[in-house]
């Protein structure tokens, strides 16, 4: 087999447009995008759950040698100091520094595991065919801590400080180096083997075969050709935010009365609750978090007892004065462009919603799911002070330490973060029924 039958009918979540309403073939090593935002609605990959399932439990071997093993050694005038990613932590937590440590710990350690240990638990079950509740459980808890895991975003800041270190400390490299790169080579690739959508589909295949007997099987929708490219909203379909599964839905749901998924059991709504007040309000706050940010230090070197802070601005400065000039632009790419970036391209989207600007509405779509893209990746100065912290403690010669405007950074990544999870991408899209109205 060539090719997997995508479910029908298929609803675009990105702008709730009805793309088809019966089975469409979709070969292997394709797409299928929507016709009107070019959201990726499918893109199947072969053997799926047992690709992912070995690539998983790899993963889940090689994490603890990865975390807890020396990760790398500064050798700063014969003195000696070894690190792992538990460390850096651990450096970050002793410094008073408790919120910013929590945030590396959770985007750092916990998230990757938890990712690992859900998809391993996931493709266990379907491969195994044995459903249970928790299966859809632990699926639909991937999807939300997929973009939190951000291992890949860490290795860069491993590379990052080396790059730093390396004009004025020797630098051996251990067993843990080796075995992060490992996991986070793991991680791409199961970023490019699994298929969520297949796996929703067993799932909910796995149940109807255990329910067979109990029950009647699920009501298949059955639309007419004539509602392709009509929205799903007004045809009475809604889907759910969480697996994409689409159920008949006559009226919006009054107060009280909260539609659950049959397939994932995720709360259905017809938009996000609030989303543009809720996206406004974590625009704002990112925003005036990003001017102490900015402004207050950031790290703080002290050598030989002299202590000399530094901005984000500063250490940009830093690597472009001493011809680091590609970690001189990732730096400023990370720190400065993406967080105002997103701050700007978030409020035009939430302009054009609350003046019902329905312009350059495929360009705004693209724009949003970039932004949502990208966001993880401002956590790469953090990690990089984290582990700073952790290998250059060499006493009274030159120690590093975290200055105040880490806690106010982390807090533009996570509003700006949580900012993209709030916003619903369909709202732009419904501008245009409107203005058909
Ligand atoms: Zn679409
Ligand atoms: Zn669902």
């Amino acid at each position: 087999m060539n090719s997997v039958a995508a479910e029908d009918p298929l609803v675009c979540p990105g702008c709730d447009m009805i793309v088809a309403t019966e089975k469409a073939e979709v070969p292997y090593g394709s797409h299928l995008l929507c016709p009107r935002c070019r959201f990726k609605l499918r893109s199947p990959r072969k053997d799926t759950v047992n690709r992912t399932l070995a690539l998983s439990l790899t993963g889940l071997i090689l994490y603890i040698p990865a975390h807890f093993m020396i990760l790398l050694t500064f050798d700063m005038l014969g003195m000696d100091e070894a690190g792992s990613i538990f460390d850096s932590i651990r450096a970050l937590y002793r410094q008073q520094y408790g919120v910013v440590s929590l945030v590396v710990v959770l985007t750092a350690q916990i998230f990757p595991l938890l990712k690992l240990g859900m998809l391993f638990g996931v493709t266990l079950g379907i491969s195994r065919r044995i459903y249970t509740g928790a299966l859809p459980l632990l699926l639909r808890w991937y999807q939300h801590f997929e973009e939190w895991g951000m291992s890949e975003v860490y290795l860069i800041a491993i590379l990052v400080t080396i790059i730093k270190m390396e004009p004025t400390t020797g630098i051996s490299y251990g067993a843990g180096f080796i075995c992060f790169a490992g996991l986070v080579l793991v991680m791409a690739c199961i970023s490019s083997t699994f298929d969520r959508q297949y796996c929703w589909r067993r799932i909910e295949e796995l149940r109807a075969e255990r329910d067979k007997e109990a029950k009647a099987p699920a009501e298949t929708l059955h639309l007419a050709k004539g509602m392709i490219g009509t929205r799903a909203m007004t045809s009475g379909l809604v889907q759910c935010h969480s697996c994409h599964k689409v159920v008949r839905h006559e009226q919006p749901p009054a107060t009280g009365h909260q539609l659950f998924c049959p397939r994932c059991g995720a709360k259905i709504h017809w938009r996000i609750a609030h989303s543009v007040g809720t996206t406004w309000a974590l625009v704002l706050t990112a925003l005036i978090l990003f001017f102490p940010a900015n402004l207050l230090p950031i790290m703080e070197v002290v050598f030989l007892g002299v202590p000399e802070k530094s901005t984000i601005l500063d250490g940009i400065i830093y690597f472009f004065q001493n011809g680091s000039h590609t970690i001189g632009l990732i730096i400023l790419s990370a720190s400065i462009l993406v967080p105002v970036f997103k701050i700007l391209g978030l409020s035009v989207l939430l302009y054009s919603i609350n003046f019902r600007r329905a312009t350059r509405l495929l360009q705004k779509s693209i724009m949003f799911r970039f932004i949502a893209f990208i966001g993880r990746w401002s956590m790469l100065d953090i990690f990089v002070i984290a582990l700073l912290c952790a290998l250059v403690d060499f006493g009274f010669f030159t120690t590093v330490q975290v200055a105040p405007a880490a806690v106010f950074f982390t807090g533009v990544v996570l509003a700006t973060m949580f900012a993209a999870i709030s916003f619903d991408q369909r709202l732009l899209w419904d501008l245009v029924d409107m203005q058909e109205q």
